[in-house]
């Protein structure tokens, strides 16, 4: 599912693509694309909005409305959002279709459909850090840390990890509500680089290994944008178009492979339900 890297890539190129254009009509083709909002009042709300900017904030593509609104789209697992210079066939998993009033067009496709789209208050998605998320309210106003950003320091990450120190160190890393971006590819990669064992619990990591994970977290990321995201099977950037970071990977999806830095085996195993990847030899299990 798409990770800040894809999600940044999309953003970079519908900015290109869509600011600037008036939204002059929004359909919805699937029910629950706007819940709990009716399409109908959606696409009221839509109407004749200007869109001021494109940018992303964790794994949210936030399309800027003039008037402190925007409308944000969660990709989810296989949500793709696709430019149109002309009118073109309906992609066949068409969920939604934004025209714009000079014939340009954004498309929502999502296979799986569990793509959802809102329209927020600009300042809700600087998240609230220091409250904790209840049960039911939405995610996008509880975003954690953007780990690109300035405030994503090597002090902030060995504090956020003392505040968490008895989690597990890989399933702490895909929490959004603490940094917003990082899903389960990015988490594996990062790991590896910074040789910590997906199992670690996070108050166990050493000053030298909190400042080598901030290294880590950063530069995959960073790599992910240049290589235009990992397309695995759904994803496409903004042009339709496959991403280029599955082939950098260094153990994502790589069990049975040699590990490219000592040469054993990387292995596969499940850690809160989410399949891992690592290293036995670069990344040593806890005790115990
Ligand atoms: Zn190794």
């Amino acid at each position: 599912m798409p990770e800040l890297p894809e999600v940044e890539t999309i953003a970079r190129q519908l900015r290109g693509f869509v600011v600037g254009r008036t939204i002059s009509r929004f359909r919805s083709y699937w029910h629950r694309l706007t819940e709990p909002e009716p399409a109908a009042l959606f696409a009221k709300r839509l109407g004749g909005r200007r869109i001021s900017g494109v940018r992303r904030r964790g794994k949210f593509v936030v399309l800027d409305l003039e008037g402190g609104e925007a409308l944000i789209v969660s990709l989810r697992m296989t949500g793709q959002l696709l430019f149109h210079e002309v009118k073109e066939r309906a992609h066949p998993y068409r969920r939604a279709h934004i025209s714009f009033a000079d014939g340009t067009a954004l498309e929502f496709a999502d296979t799986r459909k569990f793509g959802r789209m809102a329209i927020v208050e600009t300042a809700a998605l600087e998240g609230m850090l220091e409250r904790r998320r209840r049960a039911g309210e939405p995610l996008h106003g509880h975003l954690g840390v953007e780990p690109l950003s300035r405030r994503f320091t090597v002090g902030w990450l060995r504090d956020a990890l003392r505040r968490r120190e008895r989690s597990a160190i890989k399933p702490l890393l895909l929490d959004q509500t603490l940094i917003a971006g990082i899903g389960n590819i990015y988490a594996i990669e990062a790991l590896w680089r910074a040789r910590i064992h997906p199992l670690r619990t996070a108050g166990s990591l050493r000053a030298a290994e909190v400042t080598r994970l901030h290294e880590a977290i950063r530069w995959v990321l960073r790599t992910g944008i240049r290589f235009g995201g990992a397309s695995r099977r759904d994803y496409r950037d903004a042009r339709g178009e496959e991403g280029r970071m599955q082939q950098e990977f260094q153990v994502y999806g790589r069990a049975g492979e040699v590990c490219p830095r000592c040469g054993s085996e990387v292995v596969r195993m499940v850690v809160g339900g989410r399949g891992t990847f690592h290293c036995p030899r670069c990344q040593r299990a806890p005790r115990g």
